[in-house]
């Protein structure tokens, strides 16, 4: 952790709003009168709502550094805060949601193109787009401990030092916000002067708005059409924290929807469903999402419509993904900027227009970490993580019932039969009891076992993770048989 910061590998119960960038500026003036913000703790404190954050997502993050899935970042220096690694386990659950995404966005469709655009763009960028003006977050210090906190977020802030909720124990000692940008600087080249100046991007939106002509034309591609992209993005947000919720380093899958201007209202509803519904297919119980529409009020600057899909996380309902009706904004600044014509013209209608666009923005560590809080469960015997056998980062455990007669060789050709479709995991250590919890852990939905009967009948025992009941299966057919279950 660096200097000054606080350690965000614990918790902090959250209550943040959910309002975009350009809003939050705004809210200095309203964030100065802490009165409004001691309330509003108060409230929270009051609902009860602090409680159960610790303890369950206490638990997760547990887990998750125990069974190898997500670890601070530099760990051995004392760790970096608000940056993470994945592990063995994490980078499996990371890629399956990154897959399921692509397959959903673009391999099931005609319409949307892939892109991977590079995360240092050129400056003006950003001024086109607005970030350098205008993504800015209010801020405040404490004259005392020199601790900074996000002005509007000063209800769910500790002190560094003692621990306690500030706006109880240090109002007295804030500074007035100010305004504080998000992007990371840093030098293009080898000469460290203004003129050198670029950014790490802090969405991977702008990527795709600048390739537009380049996408369209060589995919043979018209408006309504979309481009995908799966990429990191950079935020040095004031107050990161909740584990991989707020981090300043995390991935987003976006999809930006060229449309013609007329249309924008069909397609914004279209994607609002279409998005809400792919959670589904992650596991996600309904009841725990839900939408929550923009007033005129919370709308950026670019959005004429704007919702979030929001979860239901042990600290409060958050925001996972944006969707937005952009209208012509993005395209008409680049025009301006660029100066080069970035209009659309219809060769059917012989008519000219710059798109409209429908935005869908999502967060792949956010994703993962409702993933993992929802698979979370525990028995008096076991913690048990009940991942959706799509997203389980392994599917199946292949075990010999002890390390002689064989059965050794035995699990292992099965285990590299499986391999060939799953990702599998070979274990031959300890009790199988013992093998079998770890894996329920790592949210392994089947486990195999090859025991003295395989050796007669060349039967395994296949043991499912959530009832623990066992069975008999031909070892000829697993591959069959898993197949039918796990799609
Ligand atoms: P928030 O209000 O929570 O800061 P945002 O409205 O600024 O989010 P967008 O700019 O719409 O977020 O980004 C799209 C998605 O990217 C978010 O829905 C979220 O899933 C993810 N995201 C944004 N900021 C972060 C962050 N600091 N850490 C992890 N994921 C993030």
């Amino acid at each position: 952790m660096l200097e000054g910061e606080r350690d965000d590998s614990g918790f902090h119960p959250v209550s943040r709003d959910q309002q975009p960038v350009s809003l939050r500026l705004n809210q200095c003036a309203a964030a100065s009168s802490l009165v409004g913000l001691r309330r509003s703790f108060a409230r929270i404190l009051r609902r009860g709502e602090t409680q159960p954050v610790v303890d369950v997502m206490d638990k997760v993050v547990s887990l998750c550094k125990r069974r190898g899935f997500v670890f601070q970042s530099s760990e051995i220096y004392g760790g970096i805060n608000a940056c993470w690694d994945y592990g063995p386990f994490g980078v499996e659950l990371k890629r399956n949601i990154k897959d399921l995404w692509w397959r959903e966005m673009t391999q099931l469709r005609e319409d949307i193109e892939g892109l991977d655009a590079s995360v240092l763009m050129h400056p003006k960028v950003w001024e086109a787009s607005g970030h350098v003006e205008g993504f800015t977050d209010p801020m405040v210090d404490c004259r005392e401990c020199k601790a900074r906190f996000r002005a509007d977020m000063l209800d769910e802030a500790r002190c560094p030092r003692s621990g306690k909720p500030v706006l109880e124990n240090c109002a007295e000692f804030l500074t007035e916000p100010r305004a504080f940008n998000l992007m990371f600087k840093t030098h293009h080249g080898p000469v460290e002067e203004e003129s050198s100046v670029v950014y790490l991007r802090p969405e991977t939106a702008q990527g795709i708005y600048v390739n537009f002509l380049n996408v369209i034309g060589p995919a043979r591609q018209k408006p309504p059409f979309g481009i995908a992209q799966i990429g990191k993005a950079f935020r040095n947000e004031i107050s990161p924290g909740n584990f991989i919720f707020r981090s300043r380093e995390f991935e987003q899958m976006e999809m930006q929807y060229f449309i013609p201007p007329g249309e924008a209202e069909k397609w914004y509803d279209y994607w609002r469903d279409q998005r809400m519904a792919w959670y589904g297919t992650l596991g996600i119980a309904e009841d725990k999402l839900r939408f929550h529409d923009h007033g005129p009020d919370e709308l950026a600057h670019y959005a004429a419509q704007a919702t979030d899909i929001e979860y239901l996380f042990p600290f409060g309902w958050k925001e996972l993904e944006g969707i937005h009706n952009r209208t012509d904004f993005d395209l008409r600044r680049h025009i301006e900027y660029s100066g080069k014509d970035l209009s659309y013209f219809d060769p059917e209608s012989k008519t000219r227009f710059v798109p409209y666009i429908i935005e869908t923005s999502a967060g792949v560590d956010r994703t993962l970490l409702t993933v993992l809080v929802e698979a979370y469960d525990e028995e008096p015997e076991r913690v048990v993580m009940r991942f959706h056998p799509r997203v389980a980062p392994v599917k199946v455990g292949v075990f010999p019932l002890v390390k002689r007669d064989g059965m050794p060789d035995i699990a292992r050709r099965i285990a590299q039969d499986l391999k060939r479709r799953f990702r599998v995991f070979y274990d031959q250590k300890g009790a199988v009891g013992r093998r079998y919890r770890r894996q329920d852990e790592a949210g392994t939905p089947y486990c195999v076992t090859v025991d003295s009967q395989t050796l007669e009948d060349d039967t395994v025992t296949v043991r499912d993770r959530d009832t623990m009941a066992q069975e008999r299966v031909p070892a000829q057919g697993l591959l069959e048989f898993f197949g039918e279950r796990i799609k």
